[in-house]
């Protein structure tokens, strides 16, 4: 959406509320993104504030939205809300040769006194979202041999011989356990 900053800019009131949602655009069979699989059932819902103290804006703003997305050890969908916030310096179109190459990413664009945030939103979500999901801490995933949810029991697979065919996939869960571990933070 474009917010009007007009009256802000020329200084007729100081603060800009800004409440809106949109449906992120995205490739949920995009193997490399990190909305692989990732269904959202809200719209990502924006809000918050613009503020214009003595000609410096500030904006502040929480996201959220809703989603549904496989477990990454069982596959069963996992359903929660994901928020993020995002704070950036508001500066007009003229004021972009004073900002430093790099710093780029902490200020928002005013073109011909509007804003339009909505992409550069949409690629943080995409940034910030959890690549790994699981349903549960503790959760026991599928048998490698019969892909069974050890969740719901117990299989009878003797687990000392694998089937080749199985090879690859005990590889890769292998693989996926050791990133689990190496980057905890990615686990909820
Ligand atoms: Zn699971
Ligand atoms: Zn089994």
């Amino acid at each position: 959406m474009k917010i009007d900053l007009r009256s802000l800019l020329a200084g007729e009131c100081r603060q800009l509320t800004i409440d809106y949602s949109m449906s992120p655009a995205y490739d949920e069979n995009d193997a490399s993104s990190a909305l692989y699989m990732v269904r959202f059932t809200t719209p990502l819902s924006v809000k918050g504030e613009i503020t214009n103290t003595a000609g410096y804006m500030r904006m502040t703003l929480s996201l959220s939205i809703d989603y549904v997305a496989p477990c990454a050890r069982c596959l069963s969908d996992v359903c929660g809300s994901f928020s993020f916030d995002v704070e950036k310096t508001v500066v007009p179109e003229g004021l972009l040769a004073n900002i430093k190459e790099g710093d780029e990413d902490d200020y928002a664009i005013v073109y011909d006194g509007f804003l339009d945030m909505d992409a550069e939103l949409l690629e943080l979500l995409e940034l910030s979202f959890p690549s790994k999901m699981l349903c549960d801490e503790d959760c026991k995933g599928l048998c490698q041999k019969c892909g069974k949810n050890l969740n719901e029991g117990e299989c009878s697979c003797d687990m000392t011989e694998i089937d080749p065919r199985m090879l690859p996939l005990k590889k890769l869960w292998e693989e996926m356990q050791t990133d689990q571990e190496a980057n905890p933070d990615n686990q909820k």
